[in-house]
């Protein structure tokens, strides 16, 4: 069995940086005519580079709100958000985006997609041109480039959707249920093609947040994993993998580890 030491969660060398620290944070939306909904209460999250972050939780437990909050495009009701030691206000910079419906432009190639993550940050033609083309290579969709999304099948188009936040090598890749709208077969796929690229240090990114209602899934690719309770606003507790990847699902400890959860 892998043990806690085996993992590579935090490399020992102490450079680990801290990317996002989020103290205190509480989510209430307003309803009208009754009690606001109160989805996160008391929130803390802290993200290092070097690891991959799980959130964890059923539909509606505020997984994607967490998710809008660290990458700065919500301001929570109350609490603090910082970005590598300072406050931060309005979008994070170095933070990137999967989602779960892929968000491709139909009437664009594949490298017309990928090189829209390029296109906010002013870099000239000829660089764009290259990163897209290592980003889309580095997926597994090297030959595609001139494709549009609907000749792809789901796995590649959320290829497409992973390279174009991989181009612009962010320091934080959020990822919101990337592969929930994929099959299992191709879900497992993308995830085993992912975490063997993040093994061998191959993903341009320093940290992943992963967002997730499969158990198996959090625990096949996140060192930590916040669990969201079904208790509105609750996160119910923090664990630690103690596997080292690649992680085997058949596996007896890994079995016994998942069946506890919850
Ligand atoms: P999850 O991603 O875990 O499914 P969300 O963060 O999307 O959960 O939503 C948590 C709860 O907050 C849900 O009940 C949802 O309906 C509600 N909610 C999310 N966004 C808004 C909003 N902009 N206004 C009002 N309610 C919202
Ligand atoms: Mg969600």
């Amino acid at each position: 069995m892998d043990t806690l030491q085996d993992a590579p969660a935090r490399p020992a060398d102490g450079r680990a940086e801290e990317l996002v620290r989020i103290r205190n944070c509480r989510q209430a939306y307003h309803k009208d005519s009754s009690v606001d909904l109160v989805v996160l209460d008391n929130v803390e999250l802290t993200l290092h580079s070097g690891e991959i972050v799980g959130l964890l939780g059923r539909s509606g437990s505020g997984k994607s709100t967490l998710l809008r909050i660290v990458s700065g495009l919500l301001a929570p009701t109350s609490g603090e958000v910082s970005w590598r030691g300072k406050p931060l206000r309005g979008p994070a910079p170095g933070v990137a985006m999967v989602f779960q419906s892929f968000a491709l432009f139909p009437w664009l190639t594949v490298q017309a997609n990928v090189e829209l993550g390029l296109e906010a940050k002013g870099v000239g033609r000829a660089e764009r041109e290259r990163l897209a083309e290592e980003a889309i290579e580095l997926i597994g969709l090297g030959g595609y480039e001139n494709a549009y999304p609907k000749e792809l099948s789901g796995g590649m188009r959320q290829r497409v959707g992973l390279a174009r936040g991989l181009v612009v090598h962010p320091d934080l890749l959020l990822m919101d249920e990337p592969f929930s709208a994929l099959d299992v077969l191709t879900a497992e796929n993308l995830r085993t093609d992912l975490i063997e690229l993040w093994a061998e240090k191959r993903l341009p990114v320093k940290s992943l947040l992963i967002v997730t209602h499969n158990i198996e899934e959090a625990v096949l690719m996140c060192d930590r994993i916040l669990v969201f309770s079904s208790n509105p606003g609750r996160v119910a507790h923090e664990l630690k993998v103690p596997f080292a990847h690649p992680r085997n699902r058949h596996d007896f400890a890994f079995r016994q580890f998942v069946d506890r959860i919850y």
